[in-house]
């Protein structure tokens, strides 16, 4: 790391300097920012005796040790503020460029508050110790634009590189890729090396804001600040020598020109990636709130359906039998006789009533009452078939009604029933009787008179000793 740090130093004071000594663009700082924006606040103290030394180290040839250290306190001073500052500012949203409001964050704080303190001192120690031909304002400006500009090239680029390190790997075979990048560097050293651009091309170093805008559209942002670093070297190097668009009389000038220049098509490169990534994560993030919603709707309607069938269920029947309920009969009853007439189909009824039911619930209490009618509707329910209904018709009082069947059958199945209640022994009662009334529907009376007469003829068998059936 520190390594790296000396070679951005001695590249930059190299490479990327006016023969008057202004740096275009000051890069050890970007990567000590990329750096301290990476790693966790706490572990910055254990790095910071190595840049000292890597500074010491990168200004060894053109400055005094004491201006070298005065120099290392103002980068790493500079770069822990605004490390710090994006960070705080930034708050929940993670070190990357894939939200317009850490860009901002990053842009405000890295790019213009923080280096124009830093350029302030930088140009202050320059103006009282170091034999330079400038005023402390021109100093400051050089210094906060050098600053500027180094970080808007780096700081990203390791940042972004970093987190997408794979799809990098995965596209750099990408054929028409490399041709554009291959093209472009062609280009740039086309437009950037020749001393009268208009004779030569009719193009000028705009057109690569166009080129980057469709790298960044096609391959990602990390892409696109590979090229600009590409293009951003070539017109530095080519403009240090006297070359290409830039160059005016003034070294100040021309430094200023391609500064601008520069950080035109990397802020464009950054801010448009970045809106195409937030974009692509907020309909990411629709479609998944979508599906979640869809399921939830689905899960909803499902169990929604289901206690609708159980209160269906619920409410046509008897909560203690756990047979038919008044209400279900009262149907069904309808139903069937309406069916019987249209088909002149047989219809037979039966209502039983339990005899001296009164004296058991005196003698054994109301709860073992309720017993004997649950175990009585279970071995009805036994002996009848799958198309006879059989409900509660009121306290002890049952009804059972019999499709498809005649009177005689009708008379067999009530009187099947009876024997087997009357041989049965119940829990704790023993045994009990129940008296049955049967009636077959004639197809011109109402349903009231069909039930009246299942009634009356119930009513005759318990006039007529009980336990047993009459018509
Ligand atoms: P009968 O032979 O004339 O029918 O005599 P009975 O005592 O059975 O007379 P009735 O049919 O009029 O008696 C109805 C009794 O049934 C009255 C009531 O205490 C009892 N009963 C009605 N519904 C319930 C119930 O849900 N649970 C219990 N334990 N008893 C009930
Ligand atoms: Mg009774
Ligand atoms: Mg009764």
């Amino acid at each position: 790391m520190s390594l790296a740090y000396v070679l951005l130093g001695i590249i930059s004071i190299k490479y990327a300097t006016m023969s008057s000594g202004i740096a275009i663009a000051w890069l050890p700082n970007a990567l000590l920012l990329s750096f301290f924006l990476i790693k966790d606040i706490k572990v910055w103290k254990y790095y910071i005796p190595f840049f000292i030394i890597a500074e010491l180290v990168a200004g060894y040839s053109s400055f005094a040790t004491i201006q070298s250290l005065q120099f290392a306190f103002i980068n790493i001073l500079e770069t822990t503020f605004a490390a710090f500052f994006i960070k705080k500012f930034s708050g929940n949203y993670k070190t990357n460029f894939s939200s317009i409001r850490y860009v901002i964050v990053f842009f405000v704080i890295g790019i213009i508050i923080i280096p124009t303190f830093a350029g302030a001192f930088g140009a202050l120690v320059y103006s009282t110790q170091i034999d330079f031909e400038a005023e402390f304002l021109e100093l400051w400006r050089i210094w906060y634009f050098g600053d500027a500009v180094g970080i808007l090239l780096i700081t990203p680029f390791v940042i972004i590189l970093r987190e997408n390190y794979k799809s990098l790997k995965a596209n750099i075979f990408n054929i028409e890729y490399l041709l554009i990048f291959i093209l472009s560097i062609g280009l740039a050293i086309e437009i950037f090396s020749s001393t009268n651009l208009n004779l030569i091309l009719p193009t000028t170093p705009l057109i690569f804001i166009l080129i980057l805008l469709w790298i960044v559209y096609k391959q990602g942002l990390l892409s696109g600040l590979i090229l600009s670093l590409l293009i951003s070297f070539i017109s530095i190097y080519y403009t240090i020598q006297g070359l290409g668009p830039f160059p005016v009389f003034e070294d100040v000038e021309t430094t200023i020109y391609l500064q601008e220049y520069i950080a035109l098509f990397v802020i464009i490169t950054i801010f448009f990636g970045t809106l195409l990534k937030e974009i692509n994560n907020s309909k990411v993030e629709l479609e998944d709130l979508n599906m979640t919603l869809e399921k939830k709707v689905e899960e909803k309607i499902k169990s929604l359906q289901e206690a609708n069938e159980k209160l269906t269920l619920l409410a046509s029947k008897d909560s203690l039998t756990n047979i038919y309920n008044r209400r279900s009969l009262d149907e069904f009853l309808l139903q069937e006789t309406t069916k019987a007439k249209r088909y002149k189909n047989d219809l037979s009824l039966i209502i039983l009533d339990i005899d001296h039911f009164k004296q058991t619930n005196d003698e054994f209490g109301h709860q073992v009452g309720d017993e004997v009618l649950i175990e009585m509707t279970k071995i009805i329910s036994n002996n009848i078939r799958n198309s006879d209904v059989f409900g509660r018709w009121g306290g002890e009082e049952f009804l059972l009604l019999l499709p498809q069947t005649k009177k005689e059958n009708g008379y067999d199945v009530a009187e099947n029933i009876r024997k087997k209640i009357e041989y049965h022994k119940f829990k704790e009662v023993g045994k009990k009787t129940i008296s049955l009334g049967v009636s077959t529907f004639n197809h011109k009376e109402d349903v009231f008179t069909f039930i009246k007469r299942a009634d009356t003829a119930m009513y005759n068998a318990k006039k007529n000793g009980r336990n047993r059936v009459e018509f």
